[in-house]
């Protein structure tokens, strides 16, 4: 039976709301001396059950998975899973189950585990063809990865071959003392690095690329670029393996210019260009700091995308994430070609709507540029939030149009 963990009077109420976390200024006290990582009962503090989740060491201390008093076991583990690759068929129709290789815009890339927003708090499942990348988040998925992996392998029955395990960065200690990262089912020798989606191609770099390998979760605005994309000369800014890029290629971009710190992903961005558009010569990558680059390029772009990363992990840090947003899009507003467009992004969780619009207005009206915001952009399908847990809305973007 699970330890239980009672909360102080009056601190169930986020429960009763279904908010899937537990901070640790609510509990009152712990039976016994649960580990981290180890799954826990919340009750009150008359003892009356609240929700079954993840207890771990932290401002959050428990992660809810269920508000039902149930085993946490490979069953749960498959009927949470299966759950969310109902939403994905929804979502892809055919494709999933049975694609249409000859398809032109074929993807096979998805997010099919959203944390919070798939009643699993604490993991990440991308699938890439026929390669799941399963990511912890928290101690207690992790413990669990290898029961998650069997109930994975079991739901995607067919579907996939082989599932690696990528948790080095996100638990560095926990991972790393367990063995790091590693597949799980399958091999290197039998998993290909190349997915598709809506039709191109790109290597996913599981084992030394950020995330998963790639980020899934820009996939519709990529779409929508490759639409504005005609005869401009783009400027792919942070463009890690190129995602945009080659958007703007079959758009039928003029020039596109890929530039990222990682000399790494610039050298996969030319790889995945080279994979779609062999011999190409509109595209140029370089490893290059943005804000310098920024700087010594003149003004020939007139469609810009700015995707950089989190400025901002905590909420401490909001101050100067801002700052930041506002430096970075001011050097675009100043650069970017009359009638350009820029899309413009922020995946950082802590900083809202608001905030983010609030930094690009003022990075504008430094500019004194007239600008439009032709469209609001968000993360895709595959990547649901949960009604209970606003927080799981955390990309954020504008399509602007610059006179
Ligand atoms: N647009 C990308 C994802 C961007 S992720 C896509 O569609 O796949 C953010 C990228 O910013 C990472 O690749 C990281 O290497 C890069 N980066 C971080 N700091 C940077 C800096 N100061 N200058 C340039 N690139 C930077």
């Amino acid at each position: 039976m699970y330890k239980n963990v009672y909360l102080k009077k009056g601190k169930e109420e986020s429960l009763g709301r279904f908010h899937p976390w537990v901070f640790s200024g609510a509990i009152h006290h712990i039976d016994g001396q649960p580990q981290e990582g180890d799954v826990i009962r919340i009750v009150n503090i008359d003892g009356r059950f609240l929700a079954v989740g993840h207890i771990q060491i932290g401002s959050i201390a428990v992660r809810i998975l269920s508000f039902e008093d149930v085993i946490i076991d490979k069953a749960f583990w498959k009927e949470r899973i299966s759950a969310a690759y109902n939403v994905r068929k929804s979502i892809f129709c055919s494709q999933l189950t049975a694609p249409n290789k000859e398809s032109k815009r074929l993807t096979n890339a998805y997010r099919l585990i959203h944390g919070e927003g798939d009643g699993l708090p604490g993991l990440i499942i991308d699938v890439y063809n026929r390669t799941a990348v399963m990511q912890a988040h928290s101690v207690g998925m992790h413990v669990s990865r290898r029961e998650i992996a069997d109930a994975l392998a079991e739901v995607l029955n067919g579907t996939i071959d082989n599932i690696y395990y990528k948790s080095e960065n996100t638990l560095a200690y926990k991972a790393s003392e367990d063995g790091g990262n590693g597949f799980l089912k399958g091999s290197l020798a039998t998993a290909d690095d190349i997915a598709t989606e809506n039709g191109l191609r790109f290597h996913v770099d599981w084992l030394g690329g950020q995330k998963t390998g790639f980020f899934v979760d820009q996939r519709e605005n990529r779409a929508l670029l490759e639409h504005y994309s005609q005869n401009r000369k783009v400027l792919n800014m942070f463009c890690y393996t190129g995602g945009f890029s080659f958007y703007a290629m079959r758009g039928g971009a003029e020039l596109v210019h890929s530039v990222d710190s990682s000399s790494r992903a610039i050298d996969i961005t030319r790889a995945n260009v080279e994979l779609n558009f062999p011999g190409d010569t509109r595209h140029e990558a370089f490893a290059e700091d943005a804000f310098k680059y920024l700087e010594r390029m003149g003004d020939q772009y007139d469609l810009i995308i700015l995707d950089p990363p989190a400025f901002a992990k905590h909420k401490d840090a909001l101050r100067n994430a801002l700052m930041g947003y506002r430096k970075l899009n001011a050097k675009a507003f100043e650069k970017i070609r009359p009638g350009g467009i820029l899309f413009t992004f922020s995946c950082s969780q802590v900083v809202t709507k608001d905030n983010f619009r609030t930094a690009v207005f003022t990075a504008a009206a430094m500019s004194g540029r007239r600008v439009r915001i032709l469209h609001q952009l968000t993360q895709p399908a595959d990547h649901p939030v949960s009604i209970y847990h606003p927080e799981g809305e955390y990309l954020k973007g504008l399509v602007l149009y610059v006179e």
